[in-house]
């Protein structure tokens, strides 16, 4: 009986030690959040997602280049004088088409060292931090805008371009040869013709 009684109270003292605790926290400040409805302020670097403007990019590189676990892959194909990529919003001309540019996140460091290069500005660390995926190639961004159609077509703009200016500067090169053999002969000619005839003995 002594023990049933024993018992009682530690179960009822028990109980009284949480509730003190439960109490206290009571007039404590709150120190949790209402997750996803209320959000934390984000620190000055912080693991999130990145983002590029694509208008505004140049191809440049300088960002894969800064890029220390080489994450960010981008191609160009050069732009041909009758088919300009245009200007960035700072009016800077493009003169690259960017066929591709993908950044893997999964493999990103959150450095954020792509971005302080970038002479455009157009590379920025978003706040952005709940991207998580199923598929780990999902965490692969293509950023590049055009179509596989409009990426051959450039680069055969480009290649046909090139083709011709190598023609050209062929023709220059061979009609500037042509013109110096035509000189030197006229050359040869002339002297001959300068040559005093011998005089009988
Ligand atoms: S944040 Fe760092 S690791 Fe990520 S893409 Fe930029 S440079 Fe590479
Ligand atoms: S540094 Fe900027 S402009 Fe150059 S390729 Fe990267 S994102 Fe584009």
């Amino acid at each position: 009986m002594k023990q049933y009684f024993k018992n009682t109270f530690d179960a009822i003292w028990t109980v009284l030690i949480g509730m003190k605790i439960t109490l206290k926290h009571v007039f404590v400040p709150s120190v949790t959040i209402q997750y996803p409805d209320v959000k934390p302020p984000m620190p000055e670097r912080a693991r999130n997602r990145l983002y590029v403007n694509m208008d505004d990019c140049i191809g440049c590189d300088q960002c894969a280049r800064a890029c220390p676990v080489n994450c960010i892959t981008i191609e160009t194909v050069n732009a041909t004088p009758d088919d300009s990529p245009g200007l960035t919003s700072q009016g800077k001309k493009k003169a690259l088409w960017v066929t591709k540019f993908d950044i893997d996140i999964a493999k990103c460091c959150f450095c954020s060292l792509c971005v302080y290069p970038c002479p455009t500005e157009c590379i920025e660390m978003t706040k952005v931090y709940e991207f998580s995926e199923f598929d780990r190639n999902d965490l692969i961004y293509n950023f590049a805008t055009l179509n596989s159609d409009e990426i051959a077509e450039k680069q055969q703009k480009f290649d046909v371009f090139l083709a011709e200016k190598e023609a050209a500067k062929l023709a220059a090169a061979k009609a500037k040869a042509e013109k110096a053999k035509a000189d030197a002969e006229a050359k040869a000619e002339k002297k001959e013709n300068d040559k005093p005839e011998s005089k009988p003995e």
